[in-house]
């Protein structure tokens, strides 16, 4: 063994014994690096292990026992594995000069003098920066990294050095376990260690193909190793080279062999072969071999030099392993075990800085002063009395929260989730009363014309029902009397309102004559200027994204905020997701409701499905049909749904008419149709979209999903959601493609339960929280590491954001200063309103 690297097991060793208390050296750890250093360079250590020592112990003195026995624990079985490379090594104790020579040109420059690593120890505190400046430098500073280089980098996203660091595996191989020749075995994954026996280039299809062949040997047999393509590895693995080779075992002729497997000469660092090995995302032109260098350089080189920016003792708590040692082990790691710590550790701090910013998101909402409106508990009864159904509690408690919000001072910024027909609208309705009865106006915008149209009609009932309605007149309508808005106060703006109506209403919204304005995101295309708005409601607010729900809230000044969504989602992803709002859960039907009586088909069985609709349409009911989005291009699907109708009008229901909205038709197409269904001139509707079929058809009680194996249950929920509307009896009929066993076990599920939340838990360990995220995942999607369904993982991080910020909003305390720093890095240019 090199005698530095004997010291070093001597110091440590004695350190463990005392317990890590840094009295192993007299005078503390980092004293012992005056002289170690130097012989650690006689004796040819490799530098980037040089650099882990140096740094670390620099830091030694600061750190916690616990994380002290990490570090030296750390370095201790690095020290093992370069012990045990150098062992397998040939006798020859000195490399030839030519790799010297090379490892020196791939070494990474050395720091500048004037850049000290880590001067904590000595310096002020306060004076490391989150990242050394470095690290912003172009890629081609890089050793070997010229313009072309840079370019194809660049198309990795990779432009600095730092983005090396985080430019993270896709995935890794295996290659950790060695095996001496004569014990391998046919499809197994291995890594082998000998010498080149032979090598030579063969050429095959007459000369069309050249190929590298070589015989590796080791002490206990010798096996032939083919490298397609290559032929200039001949020049570069001479025989007598030594090598470790890592690869699939392959059979040839009876024979195990191995084809292009990664190669490396025992005497370089070992990152392609006998360890776990990363694979990158690539590009064209490059090797997973050069890129594995290059980042090998970067993270060697400089994760020593990135200072943790959680507190020793907030990473001691909740268990985590230091920042730089995470970035390491990420894209070499040591073991699975050591990636999985290193994966908990990068997946951690992706969620406790989001936390950290929704956090001071929230608190900067509540900082913020708004207009009270007061409306008096009399004033409330009144209204609630006036409407055609009693209240649910859960409607009256959501009532009080609003009514609390806009008495504050301070703006709303209230989710309201609640389940299909939970009855979302009249709280609504309600709260942009408080506000237009005190002199403002309200806004409300929904994600199609059609949910805007619903929406329009349904408000017009409950807040000026004395007036005919423009559109649906046909709908049944309840007598109401002394209601306090005039039909001519809520107005309807959609893209396709002709201009000259438009006109008139933009007029109206200036001078005040409109109080609630209802509409699709042309509320934010039109230069529309309201006079006073004071409250935004945003309806299935995951289809808006971030900007747009800022863009309507800047038509006012600090209005209120009232986002609604029906996508149940269980409560940890919401307070990770919309984190910035308070939430009021609708977790209650209104009465009467009932549970929408649910079958999984086999697809042979489709003909029952088919004698169930007709019953139902003979009983004067209506019938939904859906089918799932197959076809990658809009085109054949369009055309599919096409002729699946025309099928099922002439084949299977030629005594009903069939209409058919799909994603290929214009807005106005679908809605036409639409507004046939509802007036029954349709007994079927066949829709390809789920968008298309949110609208509310209370005599249709047969919902028909084929392939409701692609669908999620939380989806699956809500198309159900679209019968059941009435008094009548409703079915949901679930076909999945094939009589899989398993999938239908998952649609079962269905079938025992009508709650949307219970669904929507078991969407996100089954699915992952995708569905629940939709346009709002663009926030989200920047998560290399965290997982969204590790609850746990969550909860944890939420749970430490919130005692910090809790502790010191300001992040003001030393210790804090690079978390605060970090956290104006992660939010740098995203928008205030990130929910
Ligand atoms: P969602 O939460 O899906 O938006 P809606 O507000 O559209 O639900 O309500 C669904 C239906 O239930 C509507 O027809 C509405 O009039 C009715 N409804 C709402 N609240 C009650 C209630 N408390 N009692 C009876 N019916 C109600
Ligand atoms: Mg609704």
């Amino acid at each position: 063994m090199k005698p530095s690297l004997e010291k070093l097991r001597k110091f440590f060793q004695l350190e463990s014994e005392r317990g890590f208390d840094n009295h192993a050296v007299l005078g503390g750890m980092e004293r012992m690096l005056v002289h170690w250093e130097p012989e650690a360079n006689k004796d040819g250590l490799p530098q980037d292990f040089i650099l882990a020592v140096t740094s670390r112990m620099r830091d030694y003195a600061k750190l916690s026992q616990s994380s002290r026995a990490e570090i030296i624990q750390g370095l201790l079985k690095r020290m093992q594995k370069l012990e045990e490379a150098s062992e397998l090594e040939p006798r020859a104790s000195s490399p030839p000069a030519e790799t010297t020579l090379e490892a020196k040109k791939r070494a990474p420059s050395p720091p500048k003098p004037h850049e000290k690593i880590h001067p904590a120890v000595k310096a002020d505190v306060t004076a490391i920066p989150l990242e050394p400046p470095g690290l912003e430098a172009e890629v081609t500073v890089m050793p070997g990294v010229g313009k072309r280089n840079a370019q194809n980098l660049e198309r990795l996203g990779i432009r600095q050095v730092r983005d090396f660091l985080f430019h993270y595996p896709r995935r890794y191989v295996d290659y950790a376990q060695l095996k001496p020749i004569n014990r391998l075995k046919y499809g197994e994954e291995v890594t082998i260690i000998g010498s080149v026996e032979d090598i030579r280039v063969r050429e095959m299809r007459g000369g069309q193909l050249k190929a590298t062949e070589a015989i590796i040997r080791d002490t206990s047999g010798a096996i032939r190793v083919t490298w397609f393509n290559n032929p200039w590895l001949v020049k570069r693995l001479p025989k007598g080279t030594h090598i470790a080779l890592s690869g699939k075992v392959e059979q040839y002729l009876g024979r195990l062999v191995m084809n292009n497997p990664e190669w490396e000469p025992l005497d370089t660092k070992q990152l392609n072969t006998n360890r776990i090995v990363p694979v990158y995302p690539l590009t064209t032109n490059m090797t997973q071999r050069w890129l594995r260098r290059l980042i090998h350089q970067a993270i060697s080189f400089w994760t020593p030099r990135i200072p943790d920016p959680l507190p020793p003792d907030l990473r001691q708590r909740a268990g985590l392993i230091e920042y730089a040692r995470a970035l390491e082990q990420i894209h070499f790691p040591d073991s699975w075990d050591d990636l999985a710590k290193a994966r908990e550790r990068l997946a951690f701090d992706e969620i406790f800085f989001l936390q950290l910013g929704i956090q001071r998101q929230r608190q900067y909402w509540k900082e913020q002063s708004a207009r009270r409106f007061h409306v008096s508990e009399d004033w409330v009864a009144k209204q609630i009395e006036r409407l055609p159904f009693r209240l649910t509690n859960a409607q009256m408690r959501a009532i009080e929260d609003m009514r609390s919000d806009l008495e504050s001072g301070h703006p709303m910024n209230r989710l309201l989730q609640g389940d299909v027909g939970s009855g979302k609208t009249v709280v609504a309705a309600l709260t942009a009363l408080m506000v237009i009865s005190g002199g403002a106006q309200a806004a409300l915008m929904a994600p199609t014309s059609i949910l805007a149209e619903q929406h329009y009609q349904n408000l017009l009932k409950l807040l000026a029902p004395s007036t005919e309605t423009v559109l649906f007149k046909d709908l049944p309508r309840e007598p109401f009397s002394a209601f306090p808005l005039d039909a001519s106060e809520i107005r309807l703006l959609l893209g396709a309102t002709p201009e000259g109506e438009k006109k008139q209403i933009r007029s109206e919204i200036e001078s005040g004559a409109i109080k609630l304005l209802i509409g699709t995101h042309a509320l934010l295309e039109d230069p529309i200027q309201f006079k006073d708005l004071q409250l935004v409601i945003i309806d299935e607010q995951h289809r808006f994204g971030v900007e747009q729900r800022a863009a309507l809230r800047a038509k006012g000044t600090n209005p209120h905020l009232l986002v609604m969504t029906a996508t149940p989602i269980p409560r940890s992803l919401a307070l990770t997701i919309y984190g910035d709002l308070d939430l009021t859960i609708l977790g209650e039907m209104p009465p009467g409701r009932k549970p929408v009586e649910t079958h999984v088909l086999h697809p042979q069985e489709r003909e029952r499905a088919y004698t169930l609709i007709r019953s139902q349409i003979e009983k004067g009911h209506q019938a939904f049909i859906i089918y799932p989005l197959i076809e990658e291009s809009e085109e054949i699907q369009a055309k599919a749904a096409v002729e699946e109708r025309a099928r099922l009008q002439q084949q299977v229901f030629p005594q009903f008419k069939v209409g058919l909205v799909h994603g290929r038709m214009r807005a106005e197409e679908k809605e036409a149709v639409m507004r046939l269904f509802h007036q029954g001139k349709y007994h079927i509707l066949v829709s390809t979209t789920v968008i298309e079929v949110g609208v509310d058809v209370p005599n249709a009680t047969v919902m028909l999903i084929e392939g409701a194996n692609r669908f999620g249950l939380a989806q699956l929920h809500q198309l159900r959601g679209r019968v059941g509307r009435s008094a009548e009896h409703s079915y949901c009929l679930l076909i999945p493609e094939t009589s899989n066993d398993l999938e239908n076990e998952r649609l079962q599920t269905m079938v025992q339960t009508n709650d949307g939340f219970v669904l929507a838990e078991k969407d996100l360990q089954q699915r992952g929280p995708g569905e629940f995220l939709g346009t709002r995942q663009s926030g989200y999607a920047e998560f290399a590491m965290a997982n969204l369904t590790n609850i746990h993982l969550i909860e944890k991080a939420r749970r430490f954001a919130q005692e910090i910020f809790q502790n010191d909003p300001r992040l003001i305390q030393d210790e804090h200063r690079l978390m605060r720093e970090k956290l104006e890095r992660t939010w740098k240019g995203r928008l205030s309103d990130i929910s």
